[in-house]
C-alpha cells in the first residue's frame, strides 16, 4: 500500500523511473528517448474536427510516454515538468519551422478548477512554462499567456466518442476579458496540451482565440482559415497564426504512419 509519505518522497527523490518502474533516481535513458519519440511530427486525428489548427506532437501516446505523463499529471511528480517541457518545446518548434521568426506565445489548455483543486496543481500550465523556458534556452523568444478559461463546466471527455466530445466542448472556452490585446501583440500563438485525443478541445480553443481576433480589427491566418485582411486600411495589420503542440497523440494520428 502506498502511503502519503511515499508520494511525498517521490517528489523529492524519485525511487523508480516513472516510465518503466526501473529502480533509479530519475527518468532512465530509454524512457527519456521514448519521450523524444522519432522526433516531433504532424498529427491528425481521424475524423479531424472542423477548425482544428495544425498540430505537432512529440511522441506517440503509449508505454513509457503514457506512464510519465500520468506520473506528472496525477501523481504530482513535478520534477518531470523539465523533460516533458523539453519534449513539448520540440513539438512547438516543429510547428514553427514553416513560419517566420519573432515572439511566440504558448497558450495552455485550461483545466477545470475542480480538477486543479483535486490534483493540487495545473499540469498543463506547468508544462507550458517548462516548454517556454526550453524554447528560450534554444533562442526562441517564448512566453506563456494563460488566457483561456472554461466558461461552463464540461463533462469528462473520457468515455465520449469524437462526435460527443465536439458537442461537449462546443462554446465551452473563452478568452479572459482584457487579454485579447496580448494575443495580437505576440502574433504567433501555439495552443499547448499534454495529450491530443480527438482534437475537439484544441479546435474549441482555436475557435475562442480566433473569436477575439476578428477580421476588421486584425488579420488572422492559418492554414485553414486562410488570410483575412484588416478592413481598417492601415496596411500593417497584425496577423495571428494559431497552431497547436502536444507532448503525445495516439500512434495512428502521426502522419508518417499513414499510407
Ligand atoms: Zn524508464
Amino acid at each position: 500500500m502506498r502511503g502519503w509519505w511515499q508520494d511525498l518522497s517521490d517528489l523529492v527523490l524519485p525511487a523508480q523511473c516513472p516510465g518503466c518502474g526501473r529502480s533509479r533516481t530519475s527518468l532512465c535513458t530509454r524512457c527519456a528517448e521514448a519521450l523524444r519519440g522519432a522526433g516531433p511530427g504532424r498529427v491528425r486525428p481521424r475524423p479531424e474536427p472542423p477548425g482544428l489548427p495544425v498540430v505537432h506532437a512529440a511522441a506517440p501516446y503509449q508505454d513509457a510516454v503514457r506512464a510519465v505523463l500520468l506520473a506528472h499529471k496525477e501523481r504530482g511528480a513535478l520534477w518531470l515538468a523539465r523533460p516533458l517541457g523539453e519534449a513539448l518545446a520540440g513539438a512547438v518548434r516543429a510547428g514553427l519551422s514553416s513560419g517566420g521568426g519573432g515572439a511566440v506565445a504558448l497558450v495552455p489548455m485550461p483545466s477545470a478548477p475542480s480538477a486543479v483543486r483535486a490534483r493540487g496543481h495545473d499540469p498543463t500550465r506547468r508544462l507550458a512554462y517548462a516548454a517556454a523556458a526550453g524554447l528560450r534556452r534554444a533562442g526562441v523568444p517564448a512566453r506563456v499567456l494563460a488566457v483561456l478559461r472554461q466558461r461552463r463546466a464540461v463533462a469528462d471527455q473520457s468515455g465520449l466518442d469524437a462526435r460527443q466530445r465536439l458537442v461537449n466542448v462546443a462554446g465551452a472556452l473563452d478568452v479572459v476579458g482584457g487579454t485579447a490585446g496580448l494575443l495580437t501583440e505576440v502574433g504567433r500563438i501555439v495552443l499547448v496540451d499534454d495529450l491530443m485525443t480527438t482534437g475537439a478541445s484544441l479546435a474549441e480553443a482555436a475557435r475562442a482565440i480566433r473569436a477575439v481576433a476578428r477580421p476588421g480589427t486584425v488579420g488572422v491566418t492559418d492554414e485553414r482559415a486562410g488570410l483575412f485582411r484588416s478592413r481598417s486600411g492601415m496596411g500593417m495589420a497584425n496577423r495571428i497564426t494559431v497552431r497547436a503542440a502536444v507532448i503525445a497523440a495516439s500512434p495512428d494520428s502521426f502522419e508518417i504512419n499513414r499510407n
